[in-house]
């Protein structure tokens, strides 16, 4: 057991309840604190404080935001006959990394898994449907990942879609850049054929 004085302690406890944090990095995190000048640690304070307050779903796309509709559901500048449904907000994040994407997305904040008692009426797909009544949307893009979960809610969503004449898409999964076919392994290497396009 490490002797730590009291408030020290129970620093070095809440961080190591954060994700990928040791009792190493836990500790080290809280040294750091403990010697920082009294307004950074009110700054840092403040941030989460502020982060966690301000920050709600977005009423339309179910994404993170601090504006409601948020920036991306608003913007005049997105293909609104687009949307990528994703599970996670920080999917959102990944794509728009690429910038090659130029649509609405749609986060439906888990997947379905009935091994978890997570059933469809459980994510946001009842919300997803909404946003397709009006007739602008052409294509809905299926980006949950390639795990079981993931592509029984893709299947499962574009059963819902296809009926109201709206294109299903799938994203391709397959070798990653600058990796080596060699080394990946068969379902990848299914999938990546399976999803082959012309050149
Ligand atoms: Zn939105």
């Amino acid at each position: 057991m490490d002797y730590y004085a009291v408030p020290i302690a129970k620093l070095v406890e809440e961080f190591q309840k954060l994700p990928g944090i040791g009792h190493k990095s836990a500790q080290r995190l809280a040294f750091h604190i403990i010697n920082l000048p009294n307004e950074k640690v009110q700054g840092l304070a403040n941030s989460i404080l502020e982060a966690k307050q301000k920050t709600k779903y977005c009423s339309v796309c179910s994404n993170l935001t601090d504006v409601d509709p948020c920036s991306l559901c608003s913007s005049t500048s997105r293909d609104k006959s687009l949307i990528c449904v994703v599970q996670d907000a920080r999917d959102v994040v990944a794509m728009e990394r690429t910038r090659e994407f130029k649509g609405l997305y749609h986060v439906l904040q888990g997947a379905i898994s009935p091994m978890q008692g997570i059933g469809p009426g459980d994510i946001r797909i009842k919300e997803l449907l909404k946003r397709l009544g009006d007739g602008e949307v052409k294509e809905v893009i299926l980006a949950t990942n390639p795990n079981v979960e993931g592509e029984a809610t893709a299947m499962y969503i574009s059963k819902l879609i296809k009926p109201l004449g709206i294109k299903a898409t799938r994203i391709a999964h397959g070798i990653p850049v600058g990796g080596d076919l060699e080394y990946a392994d068969e379902v990848t290497l299914a999938k990546a054929i399976e999803g082959r396009r012309e050149i």
